[in-house]
Formats: C-alpha cells, sequence, structure tokens
C-alpha cells in the first residue's frame, strides 16, 4: 500500500513525487506515456528531439520555486544557459530586445515607444511584481475553504495584502491608459501578448497585478536548457523503482479507507491519491462525480488550447542566433484566433537538440478550441496545412533570416493532438486563464470533493508555467505534510 500515488508525470506531477519521497513517503508515479514532462516534455521522432510545449525556464535559482525544489532535494541541477535577452519581440516594425537586466530592458522600451511617463511607469510595474514575488512564499498555503487558515494568513500578511489588493482590481490596461495617457496599437499589442504568453488573457482581462509578473518575465534568470525541457524532469526523478511509465489511469476507486488506482496494466492501492490532471477533466476517473468538472466546464470556460509547428531548421552558419522570439501580427491568424506566436529555437552547441547544424525549432501559439473541433479527417489535414502555412509566412515576414535556412520534417499540433497526448480535456493546454472573472475570489484550489484526492498542475492556484505550477503543489504539500523546511 503506498501512501500516496501520484497520477500523471507533468511538472506538477513529478515536483509532488520528488518531495514526498524525499521525506519519506510510500509514492509511486504513474503516467501514460513512455516519458514524463507532459506540456514541458521533450519527444522524439525519427532521429530528432523537439520541445513538446514549455521552452523558456525561469525560477532555478535557489530563491525561486524550483530552484527551491532543488535545493529540498539535494539534486544537482540539469545544464542550462542563462539568456541575458530571453526573447525578442516584433510588433509593427519594431524589434524589441527583452533584456533580463532591468535598466537595458526599460531603455530599450524607451528606445521603441515614445511615451513621457515610460520609465517611471515601468518602475512600478517592476515593483508591483517584485512585491508579489518577495511575498509569495509568506502568504502560501492559501485555500478558500478553510477560513481560519485564510485569517491566519491575513494577520500575517496584512500590510502587504493591503498594499497589493488595488491591483488585482485595476486591469493592465487601465493601469497603463491611468499612467501613460494614450497608447498606439504597437503598444497595445505588445502589452497584450506579451500578458497572454504568461496569463492566458489580455490586458482588459488581467489584472496589473497579474499582468506585471508577465510583463517582468523576462527579467526573473531565464534559462536555455541543454537537451530539452525534458532534461529537467531526469534531474528531478533521480531514480525509477516506482516511476511508472506506460501506465495509463482508467479509474479510480474508493475501497474503504484507501483508494484503488485501476491503470492498464496493473492495480495499485494507495491511502491518498495526487492527479495530476485538470479542473475539467479529473472526474473522468472518479465514479459518482462526474457533476464537479461540468460544473467547472461552465464556471471556467474562457480556455485556450495550443498550436504547435515543430520543424528543423538547417542552420550551420548559426543565422538565427537568438533561442526565443515572439511574433505579433496585425491581422488575426483566421486558424487560431490569435495574432501572437512564439517561437524556439535549439543552440548551435546542444548536441542533443541540435544534430549535424540541424536545430530544433518549435513554434507555438494561443488556439481556440472550437476552431478545431467538428471537422472531418479531410478538412483537419488541411486545415492544418493552412495553419503552418500562415504562421511560417508570418515568420519570414518578420525575421527574414529563416528563409535563409533550409525548414525539414514540418509536423503540426492542433488542440486535437493535446487532448490525445496529454488526456487534457478538449485540449486545454497553457494552464487556466488568470482573468479577472476568476481571480482572486473564484480561483479553483487543489482540493477535491473527495477526501483524500488532491490537484496539481496549471488549472489550481496560482495557475500556469512551471513557477506557478510549483507553488501550486507547495500550496497543497505544505496543507497535507509537514514540509515547512523546503520555504526556508
Ligand atoms: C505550447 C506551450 C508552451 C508553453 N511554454 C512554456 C514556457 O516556455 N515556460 C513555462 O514555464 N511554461 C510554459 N507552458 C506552460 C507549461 O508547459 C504548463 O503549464 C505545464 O507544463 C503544465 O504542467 P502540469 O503539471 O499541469 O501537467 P501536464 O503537462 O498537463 O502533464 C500531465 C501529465 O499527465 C499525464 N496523464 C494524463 N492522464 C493520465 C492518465 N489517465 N494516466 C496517467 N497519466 C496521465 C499526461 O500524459 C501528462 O504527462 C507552455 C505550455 C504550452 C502548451
Amino acid at each position: 500500500m503506498f501512501d500516496y500515488v501520484v497520477v500523471g508525470g507533468g511538472i506538477g506531477g513529478v515536483v509532488s513525487y520528488a518531495i514526498l519521497k524525499k521525506i519519506g513517503k510510500k509514492v509511486a508515479l504513474l503516467e501514460k506515456e513512455s516519458y514524463l514532462g507532459g506540456c514541458s516534455g521533450t519527444f522524439k521522432r525519427k532521429e530528432y528531439l523537439y520541445n513538446v510545449g514549455a521552452s523558456t525556464l525561469v525560477g532555478l535559482q535557489d530563491h525561486m520555486p524550483l530552484g527551491k525544489v532543488f535545493k529540498f532535494l539535494n539534486l544537482p541541477k540539469p545544464k542550462v544557459k542563462k539568456l541575458e535577452v530571453p526573447m525578442v519581440v516584433f510588433v509593427g516594425d519594431k524589434a524589441i530586445k527583452r533584456y533580463s537586466d532591468k535598466e537595458k530592458a526599460v531603455l530599450e522600451l524607451e528606445n521603441n515607444f515614445n511615451y513621457k511617463n515610460l520609465r517611471s511607469v515601468w518602475q512600478k510595474v517592476y515593483s508591483i511584481s517584485d512585491a508579489n514575488w518577495q511575498n509569495i512564499y509568506n502568504v502560501i498555503p492559501i485555500n478558500y475553504k478553510n477560513p481560519k487558515l485564510l485569517f491566519k494568513k491575513f494577520a500575517e500578511n496584512y500590510r502587504y495584502l493591503l498594499k497589493a489588493l488595488p491591483y488585482q482590481f485595476k486591469t493592465s490596461y487601465d493601469f497603463f491608459k491611468d499612467n501613460l495617457g494614450d497608447f498606439d496599437e504597437d503598444f497595445k499589442d505588445f502589452l497584450d501578448n506579451q500578458i497572454l504568453m504568461t496569463s492566458q488573457g489580455y490586458s482588459r482581462d488581467v489584472s496589473i497585478s497579474v499582468g506585471s509578473m508577465g510583463l517582468t518575465y523576462p527579467n526573473l534568470d531565464n534559462y536555455y536548457v541543454y537537451g530539452g525541457m525534458g532534461k529537467v524532469f531526469d534531474c528531478l526523478v533521480d531514480d525509477y523503482k516506482n516511476v511508472f511509465l506506460k501506465h495509463k489511469v482508467i479509474k479510480i476507486k474508493k475501497v474503504k479507507d484507501f483508494f484503488q488506482v485501476i491503470t492498464d496494466k496493473e492495480v495499485f492501492e494507495a491511502k491518498n491519491v495526487i492527479l495530476n490532471k485538470t479542473i475539467w477533466d479529473y472526474c473522468d476517473l472518479l465514479e459518482d462525480f462526474k457533476d464537479a468538472c461540468i460544473k467547472n466546464r461552465k464556471k471556467y470556460s474562457k480556455i485556450w488550447s495550443s498550436l504547435t509547428i515543430y520543424f528543423n531548421l538547417e542552420d550551420k552558419n548559426n543565422v538565427v542566433d537568438e533561442h526565443h522570439y515572439q511574433i505579433i501580427h496585425k491581422d488575426i491568424n483566421p486558424y487560431t484566433g490569435s495574432n501572437s506566436f512564439f517561437v524556439s529555437i535549439s543552440d548551435k552547441e546542444d548536441e542533443v537538440l541540435t544534430k549535424d547544424g540541424e536545430k530544433s525549432v518549435i513554434i507555438s501559439t494561443h488556439c481556440r478550441i472550437s476552431f478545431w473541433q467538428d471537422l472531418s479527417k479531410q478538412e483537419y489535414l488541411e486545415k492544418k496545412e493552412k495553419a503552418k502555412d500562415f504562421i511560417l509566412n508570418r515568420l519570414f515576414e518578420y525575421v527574414p533570416k529563416f528563409k535563409d535556412c533550409k525548414i525539414k520534417n514540418v509536423m503540426v499540433g492542433s488542440p486535437k493532438t493535446f487532448q490525445r497526448y496529454t488526456g487534457r480535456y478538449n485540449g486545454t493546454v497553457g494552464g487556466i486563464p488568470l482573468i479577472k472573472d476568476y481571480i482572486p475570489f473564484k480561483y479553483p484550489f487543489n482540493f477535491t470533493p473527495i477526501k483524500g484526492v488532491y490537484l496539481v498542475g496549471d488549472s489550481v492556484f496560482p495557475g500556469q508555467g512551471w513557477p506557478g505550477v510549483i507553488i501550486g503543489v507547495l500550496n497543497l504539500l505544505l496543507q497535507i505534510e509537514d514540509i515547512d523546511e523546503i520555504l526556508h
């Protein structure tokens, strides 16, 4: 009998597994694929490797979420390279380098956007975001259904909370409008799409509290991971004794005071179950609890999926020498509903992802789920082709140097692909939007209606991206186990 069975080996499941194992719990991790990582894994096609989705890593320093986990586990970190320019954003006729250094970042913005107060407004954005980061570990664990805990946390952190709360109720758009005055379409597109990337919502829907963290994402230490994001999972899981790959969980049954976790291979028994599933689909595994997820599908309906393009770039001369670009184009992509996409290219010296001068590239874009439903096989294939052409044409237009390199082995992933691969409802990836409809008072936490069954991942507090998912894991484990030491 296990103390815990963790279902799903995404970053949420793997971090939960590793921490529980470290504190001496008997724990098993079940993953349906042949490798760990989910949306953040690295997959192989023919002899090439590609990141599935996530490609930018932040939070590896000791005071940041993943850094804290590595320190607690006392395990070596993956081989990484710190990026001085974590991304270049193309908008209108501008190519804006998003420097990691805060002063350089502001100067670059001032060089591209001519607004009198831009510097002071951006300093304010830094200070809102910094305050959130400095206080996050004091504020967790939070759980709206536990008033005693809420009161305790409020009493301990009221100075920060009272100062921070007004920023939760002002949208990012209004914040800039009030402080900067009128701004042009390029600046709005820039705000919208930089915020969308980390918050799954646009500036009119995302508070400046959340938006500031998206806008300053490049100012956190950003890393390139040699060998792909999947390498981080190899580092977090130091032995695979109780990691069961190719084990798809089909049902979870409550039997007296324990759970039977039924996979397509064998049955596991556990006192507790942690589901690395979303609030929209975890109920599929539980008998008699379908309602909870159906309710969530209605309550949290503003959700995105992703369209991805994977290929190899013949670039022996390292013509494309940056790692990440965000392209913001004027027109809306009719196959996705968004007007931007993110491009990640492997390092020339990465011997795993770059083979014989052929770099591994992933392009990802936010995609409306409804655009890919109810299609015949033929329509589906044609749509994939058109979506690919649309995006590659915009890439060549905004970053012409891509045209100097040959593109090979192109593959397209749609919401349907993500649904099949991650098991997530309708291919809902990227996480629950951090929009004002849900935050701060309607946000889902780690608890399910069944005692002993918990949720981790990017659809529960505080949401997406590696830092968000890891803080969510800590939020849960701090409430059910004694892991306080990890915060110090
Ligand atoms: C295109 C894209 C780009 C992104 N870029 C970044 C980025 O650059 N940086 C960043 O920090 N974040 C990024 N994100 C967000 C980040 O990848 C996700 O928020 C995060 O990886 C989600 O992790 P998760 O723990 O919720 O689990 P998931 O990644 O959803 O993993 C769930 C796992 O559970 C497994 N599973 C599901 N059902 C079962 C079952 N029945 N039995 C067994 N196993 C099961 C799945 O196979 C999967 O491995 C990106 C996301 C996408 C989609």
